[in-house]
């Protein structure tokens, strides 16, 4: 009864939802990785590089009577973003306090852009299962990150004895400002993205295209790097835009997906059961899979933008667009391009191989230290061992001890047929544990394969004689055995045997004992 109940819902839901469209635009944070912060001279690290509170002065505490100044290379990593995400970039942006009270932000205020941004009308190409997408962006702009919030129990508190706090509250909030004035590049897209799939394939090409482009490190769980989707559903066919919500607090790609899914589900619930969304700002909870209500409309701000009287209108000459167009490095979808058209390779493999460009030069740098013309053998060696390795020992290829020159050397062997497949996967491993070349860990482990064919023919024949009731299992019509005997002959050759001889050996073999019991 139950289970029957529960399929009814299931498949009422999935007529459901092909009566409704999502209509999802992102809004996405990017700390620039500069050395230093936007409007002064205090260091940009990671959280967990330095102690609370290290990487602060008067500027970035907001101290009354101090004066900003502009960061150019976080103007610089912004345009190459802009440029990057095909937008136009005007002559003139202009920066504007967006006034908000919170304990994070000590300014009272955050600088950032928000009439005349510093860049417009772009779009980014994601791959989709129906194909290339293109997502338009309606503005990439410049502003300063906040500080941090921790919350946490009295009782852990570094407070002397006696300090007595303890008895008037459980709970403290404690602001590090070493994030505050980390120069941020906030990027919004149209609302032109349909479905979770495609959420997560937009922040994954962008993600891709901020790591290529060395102005961020793309990491999500340290919020370097914030998805905010904004979230509707509307009757299928129909061209309105419906109230939005906006999620937060989604820190990787699975929490983004399976929140963006979870929300519209939720939304198509409440418009079905003759409900209204209303709009506000909800987060998602990972332990129970769904978004909870934050803050509602009402609660929104009035932020009361104003141009920054102490910053210049930011002015781009066309001069300095073409410098950094003109050092943009290759992004990921042209490399991808490439990849399939000089190599040779699938889209699949040409998309795993330029994820990241390091591997993508790993890849390349392989490849020109071949002899053989086989790129497809080194993209086969990476996405199979190499990554699988890499996952296993939580390694980036930065730290990857095989070097591209040794896979190359290693791909060489097998082809020559010094080695066979098996011994070169194992070969592979004590590369990757140690560093070493290939030909020193075959040389040294007397790994060579062996192709002698009278050595084979007698492990062949030792297998064959010293197993006289599978030969007859064989004889009698089992001919699977055959694979039986191979398998014993590579044992004995220890797995270095040439498996095409050995092969042809044992046919040879058979077939003289078959004629045999045949006479
Ligand atoms: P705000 O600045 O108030 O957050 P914006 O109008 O700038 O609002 O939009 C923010 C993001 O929300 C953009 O990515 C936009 O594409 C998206 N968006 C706007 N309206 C909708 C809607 N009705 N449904 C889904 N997404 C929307
Ligand atoms: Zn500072
Ligand atoms: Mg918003």
């Amino acid at each position: 009864m139950h289970d029957s109940g529960r399929d009814q819902t299931h498949i009422s839901d999935e007529v459901l939802a092909m009566n409704y469209e999502p209509v999802i635009g992102l809004e996405t944070h990017a700390e620039l990785l500069t050395n230093s912060k936007m409007f002064c001279g205090c260091a940009v690290m990671d959280s967990t590089a330095a102690p609370p509170n290290t990487l602060v002065c008067e500027i970035c505490a907001g101290l009354p009577g101090t004066l900003p100044v502009l960061n150019e290379r976080a103007v610089e990593y912004a345009l190459r973003v802009a440029l990057a995400l095909n937008c136009t970039v005007p002559p003139v942006s202009v920066f504007a306090r967006k006034n908000y009270f919170y304990p994070d932000l000590p300014k009272g205020y955050q600088i950032s852009q928000y009439e005349l941004p510093l860049a417009v009308n772009g779009w980014l190409e994601i791959e989709t299962t129906a194909g290339l997408r293109r997502v338009r962006i309606r503005r990439v702009h410049l502003e300063e990150d906040t500080g941090k919030l921790f919350h946490v129990a009295t009782s852990s508190l570094p407070l002397g004895e006696g300090a007595g706090v303890g008895a008037i509250s459980t709970e403290h909030s404690l602001v590090d400002l070493n994030r505050a004035g980390v120069p941020l590049l906030e990027i919004v897209s149209e609302p032109d993205l349909r479905s979770a799939e495609e959420v997560k394939a937009y922040a994954i090409a962008l993600r891709a295209i901020l790591r290529y482009l060395g102005v961020n490190s793309g990491d999500m769980e340290k919020g370097i790097l914030r998805f905010e989707p904004n979230i509707s559903v509307r009757p299928a066919g129909s061209t309105e835009l419906r109230t939005r919500t906006e999620l937060k607090n989604l820190n990787s790609f699975r929490a983004l997906e399976r929140a963006v899914a979870y929300e519209i589900e939720r939304q198509i619930g409440v418009w079905e059961s003759g409900g209204e969304v209303v709009q506000e700002t909800r987060g998602w909870d990972e332990a129970v899979g769904e978004t909870v209500g934050q803050r509602g409309k009402e609660h929104a701000h009035d932020y009361r933008y104003f141009p920054e009287p102490d910053l210049p209108p930011l002015v781009i000459t066309p001069e300095w667009i073409e410098r950094v167009r003109a050092a943009l490095p290759e992004l990921p979808a042209a490399k991808r391009a490439r990849f399939q058209a000089q190599y040779g390779l699938s889209a699949y493999d040409a998309a795993l191989l330029t994820e990241e460009r390091a591997v993508a030069d790993f890849f390349e740098a392989a490849v020109a230290n071949l002899k053989s013309h086989n790129p497809k053998s080194i993209a086969n060696w990476m996405t199979g061992e190499l990554f699988r390795l890499m996952n296993a020992n939580g390694q980036s290829i930065e730290q990857v001890k095989v070097s591209p020159e040794s896979l190359a050397a290693l791909v060489e062997l097998v082809a020559s047929g010094t080695i066979n497949a098996n011994t070169a996967k194992a070969v592979f491993a004590e590369m990757f544990a140690t560093g070493h070349a290939p030909d020193a860990i075959v040389a040294e482990q007397g790994l060579a394969q062996v192709s002698d064919q009278t050595a084979i023919e007698r492990a062949v024949a030792e297998v064959l004689a010293g197993n006289p009731e599978q030969v007859a299992t064989y004889l009698g019509g089992k001919a699977t055995v055959e694979q039986w005997f191979f398998g014993q002959t590579m044992k004995s050759l220890k797995g270095q045997g040439d498996p095409q001889i050995i092969r042809r050996v044992l046919a040879k073999k058979l077939e003289e004992l078959r004629l045999k019991t045949d006479d």
